[in-house]
């Protein structure tokens, strides 16, 4: 063996390298498209788990203040919300969630002039 054969043995050798090394660059290639479109997409994400999160937080916050509202409990035939020490009409409230105060008529009835109801309280 030779120097030469050493040569040519050598060459069929690198064609096969360099085949190997182009298919290597197109993967190469592919791959980074395909992370750079993921790095796109995983962005795209982040965007959309972040307006999530605020749109819960906002739903959450609107919640909490429905339950304020309407949490109550009947107290002299009026309703008595959380937070509020006003008597309000439990007619016009259930019908149309209007927040009437009421007004005391005598010891024993309160009165909502919206409705016009006399309301027993004692
Ligand atoms: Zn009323």
């Amino acid at each position: 063996m030779g120097i030469i054969t050493d040569i040519l043995k050598d060459i069929p050798l690198s064609a096969v390298l360099r085949e190997r090394l182009i298919d290597q660059e197109k993967t190469m290639a592919t791959l980074e498209a395909e992370n750079l479109a993921l790095k796109n997409e995983n962005s795209d994400l982040k965007a959309l788990v972040e307006n999530l999160r605020q749109e819960i937080q906002q739903t959450k916050d609107i919640q909490k203040d429905k339950s304020h509202n309407t949490s109550f409990k009947m107290q002299l035939g009026c309703l008595l919300f959380a937070g509020d020490k006003r008597l309000y009409c439990p007619s016009c409230f259930h019908k149309g969630g209007n927040k009437i105060e009421t007004s005391r008529v005598d010891h024993h009835n309160r009165y909502c002039a919206v409705c016009k109801t006399k309301i027993p309280s004692g």
